[in-house]
């Protein structure tokens, strides 16, 4: 069991006035503790779920040697003897099989049988003939015979053996697992129509800020929409989280404490916007501090600087009632998605019970000269695309100001500028990660 001030003292080891991106990752990793209750449900219902447990395959895949082509299937004995017969064989059609549908007679070394792709392999036969390699079909009355040159075929083409795929016993998905719609199928195929999964991680957020509106109501002199709730709600729902809404609430000590420790009962993460820079309204700071364990940082990072992290316990203090994971994110609606992807992503996939996967970067070349501090890492947004010459390259979107969401919304990517990199060259290389995935 961990203490409550144990987070502090991790905290304590680094400098919270330029605390460097991945010292933050490694301290929030550290915190992350992966939730255990499990549900079964539905192959169908499993989607963008967290695998609890280790499926082993019940049985081989496929189940039994089929034919991969249309084609005709025979014994591969037969090709040994092609070469007195100038390398070309002929075959009596003996029957047919079909997907579903098995051959259940015998074959003469003389003879072969019309196969389907995924028909059973008929017994006495190891091997196939595609169709478009059978240079000649005879037909005498009923009877039907073919011919084919033997020097593209071995003992064993085109034949897919049982358990090829997938060998009974052998571990099928392994729990961590994200499912996928081709875990699913993969599912289906051994027979498998319920899973257990892990209970969806509960997210609780809120937007802070007297200068909040929301949508419907009167945008007053000196106020903004509130937009950072719909982008939480949108990345907590991508990731398959039970996004727990809990609205606007004003620069005002008795309401956010309110909202702290409803959100610290109801949910495993609580996420916050706005608050955390030193500004006069800045009470979450004062807040959190007395309702948990919760550390203030400037991370060297653009955008998104301002953060705090820790616990929050529902009972009002620090080891009192339960205790949510605590991420106090900027106010500006940039910063707030890039620290998302950034810091906050991984950890919640982590208490979700997801194994880790890391995400794809890739190398591009920059369009433009970019300006960039070395001391702190930068995620600028950008537009890549694949020249003509293969290779991937990169332009950042106009103007960088974390408040500038418009340029979130038109890039396709973060270019990655670390923490050491100087200014950017056009034509440098510089790593980018895509927004989207395919699957
Ligand atoms: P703060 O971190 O509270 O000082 O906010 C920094 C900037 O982000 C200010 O310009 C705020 O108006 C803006 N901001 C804070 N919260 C939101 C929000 N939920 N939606 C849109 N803008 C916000
Ligand atoms: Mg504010």
């Amino acid at each position: 069991m961990t203490t409550s001030n144990e987070l502090s003292r991790c905290v304590a080891q680094f400098d919270p006035q330029a605390l460097p991106v991945s010292a933050a990752q490694a301290i929030v990793r550290q915190w992350a503790t992966p939730i255990v209750a499990a549900e079964r449900v539905m192959l169908s219902d499993a989607l963008d779920r967290v695998l609890a447990e280790d499926i082993v395959s019940p049985i081989d895949v496929p189940a039994y040697d089929n034919s991969a082509m249309d084609g005709y299937a025979f014994d591969s004995a037969t090709l040994g003897a092609a070469a007195q017969s100038g390398g070309s064989i002929s075959l009596a059609v003996a029957g047919r099989a079909l997907a579903g549908h098995p051959f259940t007679g015998k074959i003469e070394a003389t003879q072969c049988v019309r196969v389907m792709t995924g028909a059973l392999m008929p017994a006495g036969c190891d091997t196939v003939v595609p169709q478009e390699q059978v240079q000649e079909v005879i037909a005498a009355g009923d009877e039907q015979s073919i011919r084919f040159a033997a020097a593209a075929l071995r003992a064993g083409s085109n034949r897919r053996r049982a358990g090829e795929d997938l060998a009974r016993g052998a571990p099928a998905v392994r729990a961590g697992r994200i499912l996928r719609a081709s875990d699913l199928g993969l599912l289906a195929s051994l027979g498998i129509g319920e899973v257990a999964v892990r209970r969806r991680l509960r997210v609780a957020f809120f937007s802070t800020g007297d200068e909040l509106r929301s949508i419907g109501q009167p945008l007053d002199p000196g106020c903004v929409y509130d937009s950072n709730r719909y982008t939480l709600l949108a990345m907590l729902r991508r990731l398959n989280f039970d996004a727990i809404d809990l609205g606007v609430v004003r620069d005002e000590p008795a309401a956010l404490e309110k909202a702290l420790l409803t959100a610290a009962a109801s949910a495993d993460v609580i996420l916050t916007s706005g608050g955390v820079s030193v500004g006069d309204a800045d009470l979450t700071k004062q807040l959190s501090r007395a309702l948990g364990d919760v550390a203030f940082w400037s991370l060297a990072m653009r955008p998104g600087r301002p953060m705090a992290f820790g616990r929050v316990w529902s009972g009002g203090r620090a080891g009192a009632g339960d205790p949510a994971l605590f991420f106090g994110l900027p106010g500006n609606p940039v910063a707030v998605m890039v620290t998302f992807y950034q810091i906050v992503r991984d950890a919640l996939l982590t208490m979700a019970g997801a194994t880790l996967q890391p995400a794809p970067v890739l190398h591009a070349t920059s369009a433009i000269s970019i300006r960039k501090r070395p001391g702190r890492t930068e995620f600028q947004r950008g537009t890549a695309h694949r020249a003509a010459d293969g290779r991937w390259q990169v332009t950042p979107t106009g103007s960088q100001g974390s408040g500038v969401l418009s340029s979130m919304s038109e890039a396709n990517c973060f270019i990655v500028l670390a923490h050491d990199q100087p200014d950017v060259d056009a034509g440098d290389t510089v790593e980018i990660m895509l927004f989207d995935g395919l699957i």
